[in-house]
C-alpha cells in the first residue's frame, strides 16, 4: 500500500507509530486508529517469531493500521518511509532500553523536513524536572537527550508527561497495569500520603493524539494532572478495599528500602524502585507549577474531555478477578494486557 492509496481525511494528516507493539504505544495506537487517521505503525522485522506480538499487530491491522517494518535506528529506511508514505506526525514509544535509537530518527526527521510534529517517547515525569537516584536517572538523561536534538535540530514536537498508569504502583513492576492490585497485603510507601496523579492507559492515548495538531501543545510539555484521579497511596488502598470488600494489612515499605533496591541495579526492576522513590517519597509529580512558557495542562486544554477515574479503573480490576473466581481457565482469562490476578483464589466481599 502507498501512500496515495490511503488518503487522508481532511485536516488529519498521516500518522507513524514506533512502538506499538509495546505498553504505551499500543494504547496510542489504538487511539490514532479510532480518532480516524492513517495511522503506519514501524514494526521491527521478527515480530512474527513472538505469537503474543504478532497477535497485537493483527490486531491493530485488523482496525485499519498499515504496517511498516524496519528498525528506528535506520536513518537511511526511516528517511524513505517518512518521503514515501508522506508521513505528517511521528510518535515514538520505544522502551527504555531503545532510547537512543530514536536519535536516527530525529536526524531522519530533520532530514526529510516535512514532519509538522514529533513526539519522543517520554509518557512519564517531566525529565527536565525530576531527579531520580539511579538507575532511573540515566534513562531520563537519555530523554533528555533526545529531547534537546530535538530543539536544535528544529523540529516542531511535543513531550508528553502523562504521569503514572492508572493502577497499583508496584515497585518493582515496569507496567503495573498488567498486574491486578493486591489481595494479600498493601505495601505502603513512607507514610503513604505523598500524592500522584494516574490515569489510565486508554486516557494516555485518547490525550496524546488530542495534541498531535493542536497549536496550544507545538513545542510545548503537555502534563497530565486530572484532579479526580490525584491521590496517594493510603487513598488508593481505601478504594480496593471498598472494591474488595476487605481489609488487608498494610506493610511499610520505606524511603531506605526504595533506594536499597535502587542501588540493586537490576534492570528494569531498579528502575522502577528509582521512580517510585521519586514519585512517592520525594513527590516528583507534583512538587511544581505549571507555569513555564512551554509547558500546559492537559485538562486545561481539553476541558469538554473527562479521564476516566481510577474508581472505574479499580472496578475494571474487580471484574478480572470476578472472572477467574468463576472459574474461567487462566489463558483464557488473558485479556488484551496478559492480565491475571495475584490470588484468584480469594474470597471477595
Ligand atoms: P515497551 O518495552 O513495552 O515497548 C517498546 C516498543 O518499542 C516495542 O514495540 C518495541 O518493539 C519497539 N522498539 C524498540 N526498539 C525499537 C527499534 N529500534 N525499532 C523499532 N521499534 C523498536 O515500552 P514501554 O511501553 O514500556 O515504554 C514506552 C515509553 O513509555 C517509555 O518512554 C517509558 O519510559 C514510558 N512508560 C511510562 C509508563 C507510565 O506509567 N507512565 C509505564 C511504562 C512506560 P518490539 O515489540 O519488537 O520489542
Amino acid at each position: 500500500m502507498t501512500a496515495s492509496s490511503v488518503s487522508a481525511p481532511s485536516g488529519k494528516g498521516r500518522v507513524l507509530i514506533v512502538g506499538a507493539t509495546g505498553f504505551i504505544g499500543r494504547f496510542v495506537a489504538e487511539a490514532s486508529i479510532s480518532s480516524g487517521r492513517p495511522t503506519y505503525l514501524l514494526v521491527r522485522p521478527g515480530t512474527s517469531g513472538c505469537p503474543s506480538k504478532s497477535n497485537v499487530v493483527k490486531v491493530l491491522q485488523d482496525k485499519g493500521a498499515m504496517i511498516l517494518h524496519g528498525l528506528v535506528n535506520d536513518k537511511e529506511l526511516m528517511e524513505k518511509l517518512l518521503r514515501d508514505y508522506e508521513i505528517e506526525i511521528v510518535i515514538s514509544a520505544v522502551g527504555g532500553k531503545n532510547l537512543l535509537d530514536q536519535l536516527n530518527l530525529v536526524e531522519a526527521i530533520k532530514a526529510v523536513g516535512t514532519i509538522k510534529r514529533f513526539l519522543p517517547s517520554e509518557f512519564g515525569h517531566d525529565v527536565d524536572k525530576a531527579d531520580p537516584v539511579e538507575p532511573g536517572l540515566q534513562m531520563y538523561v537519555e530523554k533528555r537527550r533526545a529531547r534537546r536534538l530535538v530543539e536544535e535540530s528544529g523540529i516542531p514536537y511535543t513531550y508528553i508527561c502523562c504521569n503514572s498508569i492508572a493502577a497499583w504502583p508496584y515497585f518493582d513492576n515496569t507496567h503495573p497495569s498488567e498486574v491486578l492490585p493486591p489481595l494479600d497485603r498493601f505495601q505502603i510507601y513512607g507514610d503513604g500520603s505523598v500524592k500522584a496523579y494516574f490515569v489510565a492507559g486508554t486516557d494516555i492515548g485518547k490525550y496524546t493524539m488530542k495534541t498531535v495538531d493542536d497549536v496550544h501543545t507545538l513545542n510545548k510539555t503537555v502534563h497530565f494532572r486530572p484532579s479526580c484521579n490525584y491521590s496517594n497511596i493510603n487513598e488508593l488502598a481505601l478504594l480496593w478495599e471498598k472494591k474488595i470488600g476487605r481489609t488487608l494489612p498494610r506493610v511499610t515499605v520505606t524511603e531506605d528500602v526504595l533506594l536499597a533496591a535502587a542501588a540493586e541495579n537490576r534492570i528494569p526492576e531498579s528502575i522502577v524502585a528509582s521512580f517510585t522513590h521519586d514519585i512517592f517519597i520525594k513527590g516528583c509529580q507534583i512538587n511544581f507549577s505549571i507555569d513555564g512558557p512551554g509547558e500546559v495542562e492537559v485538562c486545561e486544554l481539553y476541558p469538554e474531555d473527562s479521564f476516566r477515574t481510577l474508581d472505574e479503573c479499580f472496578e475494571e480490576f474487580l471484574d478480572k478477578i470476578k472472572e477467574n473466581i468463576g472459574g474461567v481457565k487462566e489463558e483464557e482469562n488473558m485479556d488484551r494486557e496478559g492480565m491475571v490476578a495475584p490470588n484468584p483464589a480469594v474470597e471477595i466481599g
